[in-house]
């Protein structure tokens, strides 16, 4: 329906949900990518492919399409994990993103434990699927070699 999905913006801070103490950082949109998001693309979990500005390189992700309880569900947001170690974190940085795949509902968890084990669940199904041809030619995508 609405995938392949392509968005691109800034970096923003998140709502400090604590992704990185948890070993899963999460890359925040900008509102204004947010916003341009379809009314009928399903909030959930999906598999693609990103490029930040500064770093050359085509990167697997996995991201989360949800509302933020935070601001009572009214704010939706796009939070990116790239399956890669940076050195640095890139806040301000340009991220373009290609969403591939849908893997689950966002869920409600019983603990911590459970929704960082259902979160590397994630990771590894988008790694997986990523191999696969029909999703592994986007990394060659003209969109992360056009300029910003
Ligand atoms: P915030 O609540 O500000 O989004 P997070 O704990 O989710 O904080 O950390 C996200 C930030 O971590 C990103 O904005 C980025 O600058 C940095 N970062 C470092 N490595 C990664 C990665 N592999 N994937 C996504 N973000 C990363
Ligand atoms: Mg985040």
């Amino acid at each position: 329906e609405c995938l392949p999905y392509y968005a691109e913006g800034t970096v923003v801070t998140g709502f400090g949900r604590g992704s990185k103490e948890l070993g899963i950082p999460t890359a925040n949109f900008a509102e204004d990518v947010v916003k341009k998001l379809p009314e009928n693309f399903h909030c959930g979990v999906y598999f693609g492919w990103a490029k930040i500005k500064s770093n050359g390189n085509v990167f697997k992700m996995t991201m989360s399409i949800g509302w933020n309880h935070y601001y009572h569900n009214q704010v939706k947001t796009m939070e990116t994990h790239i399956l890669h170690t940076f050195d640095e974190d890139f806040y301000g940085d340009h991220l373009k993103i290609i969403v591939l795949g849908y893997i689950r509902a966002m869920l409600n968890f019983n603990s911590l434990d459970d929704l960082i084990a259902a979160i590397k669940n994630d990771i590894a199904e988008s790694d997986k699927k990523l191999e696969q041809p029909e999703f592994k030619k986007f990394k060659d995508d003209l969109f992360f070699k056009e300029p910003t």
